[in-house]
């Protein structure tokens, strides 16, 4: 490996994936680079090149490749054969992830939820907010956002905006109404205004629904930021309607908005809050539902999985908790930066200024 910042022109042998690999894969298409050792924000190919990381897994490496203290920490627990997979039963790594996001995450933040270990993807965090949903309010229909991205299970997939994502269901994806996000048409329209006239009027046709689901700021969907006053109507309305507000953190959280949770500035409290991607903080799959303890009203067992709580994502998910979020300083300096992007941004002639709500 050396620190060449251009890659080589050798071009490297991807035969293997173009005969092996579904035809699927995406990313490898722009980037046909086979990649071997990753270090905080550079990747490094094969061939010597090494590469800046902005997809960064889409937020899934919020505190870069292989964080040293992360590492360690997962290391020293596989070195003395800590539990790797136990479905949900107890384990120490377990309660020490549990102990840890309530002292560090919940309790500062007057914030008072379960955690459910959902399967270990993002979308099934989001399957399980639906569903409970439903169950808690028998109702089933959902509302979701123009341009929101849940995920591509049946349930978060109808969720979904994106035309190419939603074709390839096979199915009919039903029981969504896709309603327009802020700033959908043009900073004049309050479409939170809108939504609650539709909800509010009994022969709208819109039905009341379970929950509204949304991202502070799409991520899949072109990082369109609602305003802090939007999202304070919606939760308002979700509540004047009996519907659950479900807050998908998954891509916004863990401190890519300069907060832990993104929608914190706004003083939200969301009846059920997704988080997947950075949560475990080394890329490790990992996802929970956060609930208000009064809508927790599974029967055991009604929604499970096999992969619920990932051991080796507990220990790094604790890691990350206590190495970043135990005092504020990532948190300032991801405020630090962001003020300097924003004001290179409005000095750039050719830049459209980013504004709450703008469509990107
Ligand atoms: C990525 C993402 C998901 C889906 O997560 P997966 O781990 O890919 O299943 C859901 N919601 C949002 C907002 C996301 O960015």
């Amino acid at each position: 490996m050396t620190d060449t910042p251009t890659p080589s022109p050798d071009k490297p042998d991807t035969e293997i994936y173009e005969r092996r690999e579904s035809i699927v894969r995406s990313y490898s298409r722009a980037i046909p680079r086979e990649f071997d050792k990753a270090q905080d924000v550079w990747m490094y190919d094969e061939q010597g090149g090494r590469y800046l990381d902005f997809l960064a897994g889409c937020s899934s490496l919020n505190y870069g490749h292989n964080h040293p203290v992360l590492k360690k920490a997962l290391l020293e627990y596989i070195e003395r054969d800590g539990v790797a997979h136990a479905m949900d039963l107890h384990t120490k790594a377990k309660a020490e992830f549990l102990t840890t996001f309530e002292k560090t995450i919940l309790k500062p933040r007057d914030m008072d939820y379960r955690v459910m270990f959902t399967g270990p993807t993002g979308t099934n965090a989001v399957e399980a907010a639906i569903k409970l949903a439903r169950k808690v309010t028998e109702r089933t229909q959902i509302i979701a956002f123009t341009n929101g991205f849940h995920g591509m299970t049946l349930g978060a997939l109808a969720a979904t905006g994106n035309v190419k994502k939603r074709a390839g269901a096979g199915v009919s994806l039903s029981d969504v109404s896709h309603e327009p996000y802020d700033g959908y048409f043009g900073p004049d329209v309050d479409t939170a205004d809108q939504l609650d006239q539709r909800l509010s009027d009994p022969s709208s046709g819109l039905d009341k629904p379970a929950a509204i689901i949304l991202e502070t700021v799409q991520g899949e969907g072109g990082l369109n930021a609602c305003s802090n006053a939007w999202l304070r109507k919606i939760a308002d309305i979700a509540k004047k309607h009996g519907a659950l507000l479900i807050l998908d953190d998954i891509q916004a959280g863990c401190g890519r908005m300069g907060t832990f949770f993104s929608f914190e500035e706004a003083g939200i409290k969301p009846d059920i809050v997704t988080q997947a991607k950075s949560l475990s903080g080394y890329g490790l799959p990992f996802a929970v539902a956060l609930i208000k303890p009064e809508l927790d009203i599974w029967s055991p067992a009604e929604h499970n999985g096999t992969f619920r709580g990932n051991n080796h994502a507990f220990v790094t998910a604790t890691a990350a908790l206590k190495e970043f979020w135990s005092d504020d300083k990532l948190a300032k300096d991801v405020q630090r930066r962001d003020k300097i992007m924003k004001d290179r941004m409005e000095r750039s002639p050719k830049s459209t200024v980013w504004r709450p709500g703008a469509a990107a």
